[in-house]
């Protein structure tokens, strides 16, 4: 009774709040995440497959160097843009990985890839204008894009493409309201690599179109289990209209550490910065010099955890791939299957109807203690998604239990 008084005098108080903040949607990746850690703090055995996050521990080299960096007592405010000798590094590491140039200008840090996305968003989009997400896209864009007072217009796809849009639906989705388009490859949800020729496409689509600003997201770059990545800011006339942007926290295992980064034309990269200084002024030094190190190092150092990656990616693939009900691609990259599911729409499992990827994702939580996240955050209403930055008895054993449930 205390509790239902208290929770409607909330309910109450949340109309005072913003409009703004009434119509964002949670982010659906964190709350299964605080969902399934605030289970296990009940005592439950759930296995969480829910968060895009490495089971790894940062690199020992990388942890040195912020220890180092706490000694020699860098502890006062950041330029907003990232100390120059980490601009100069992500500057180096464009040229050596994506054989993109920029100078330290171009480059704003951040407090994390999505904080970078923000930005973006925050400095180029005015209310009404729309922005293209290709779906399946991740749940933060169409939320900025939200905040950012922008329409956001999805470009769907199927597993049946290997969730990669085509250049007639990228032409067929441009109005003169268009303003930019996210890319997101290696793709989060669904692993999807485009490739050098596929981007070059898509690319030809947008020469006629010069009003369209292109979102670069490849944060997963270094999780790529053989296509290769490609960068759309190195197709020749796309570079002046794309932001590339990137972070060290996937492939680096450095998620707490929030140190995202763009590339991107002298005039946005400046807007971002301003922005940024309004908001939240440089990121965090020690977590700065620590990045300067990780980028510096050759990405061979690396090569154990995305060797770790693939070796669970063919386990999940093959046993999951044996449960009946769930029809996958072959990701190419990230840590994530996104299985389509609808197989169950309309079905009975444990006494409770599947009418959409929630309930199915909620039976998986409630009945077989698994996290996952549903797709309709992803825009894709018929998948669940599934990370595999967990151990590989952890996968087993999830896989296992949800045979169990849907079988
Ligand atoms: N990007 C990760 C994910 O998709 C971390 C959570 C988030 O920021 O959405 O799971």
């Amino acid at each position: 009774m205390i509790a239902k008084r208290r929770d409607s005098a909330i309910t109450k108080k949340m109309k005072q709040l913003s409009d703004r903040i009434n119509s964002l949607p949670t982010s659906a990746t964190l709350a299964m995440a605080a969902k399934a850690r605030e289970l296990k703090e009940q005592g439950k055995d759930i296995i969480s497959l829910s968060l895009g996050e490495p089971d790894f521990n940062t690199p020992e080299f990388i942890k040195e160097a912020a220890i180092q960096a706490i000694n020699e007592d860098y502890n006062s405010y950041t330029p907003v843009n990232g100390y120059l000798e980490l601009r100069e590094a992500i500057c180096k590491k464009f040229k050596r990985d994506n054989n993109l140039s920029y100078n330290p200008n171009q480059i704003v840090v951040s407090t994390g890839a999505k904080q970078s996305i923000a930005n973006v968003a925050q400095v180029l989009l005015n209310p009404g204008d729309e922005v293209l997400l290709p779906a399946p896209y991740w749940v933060s864009y169409s939320a900025i894009s939200i905040l950012s007072e922008a329409t956001y217009v999805e470009i769907p796809s199927t597993i049946d493409t290997d969730f990669k849009i085509t250049p007639e639906q990228l032409e067929a989705a441009i109005t003169p309201k268009t303003k930019m388009i996210f890319f997101n490859s290696p793709n989060n949800p669904s692993g999807t690599v485009y490739t050098e020729e596929e981007y070059r496409a898509l690319a030809k689509v947008l020469e006629k179109h010069p009003q369209i600003y292109i979102l670069s997201d490849e944060i997963y770059e270094h999780i790529n289990y053989g296509t290769g990545n490609f960068s759309f800011a190195a197709i020749e006339n796309m570079y002046d209209r794309t932001i590339t942007v990137n972070g060290v926290a996937k492939a680096f295992a450095m998620t707490g550490w929030r140190i995202g980064y763009i590339g991107a034309p002298e005039w946005i990269a400046k807007a971002c910065n301003k922005m940024q200084g309004q908001i939240t002024s440089g990121a965090n030094c020690i977590a700065q010099r620590a990045t300067i190190t990780a980028l510096e190092a050759p990405v061979t150092k690396i090569g154990y955890m995305v060797e770790e990656f693939n070796k669970r990616r063919d386990i999940v693939l093959d046993l999951l791939g044996k449960v009946k009900g769930f029809k996958l691609n072959k990701p190419e990259g990230a840590f994530y299957v996104f299985p389509d599911i609808s197989y169950f729409f309309g079905k009975k499992i444990k006494g409770q109807k599947i009418s959409n990827a929630s309930d199915f994702s909620m039976l998986l939580l409630e009945h077989a203690n698994v996290a996952t996240v549903t797709g309709e955050a992803f825009g894709a209403p018929e998948c669940i998604r599934m990370s595999y930055a967990a151990s590989e008895d952890q996968i087993r054993e999830a896989i296992s239990r949800i045979k169990k449930i849907v079988s």
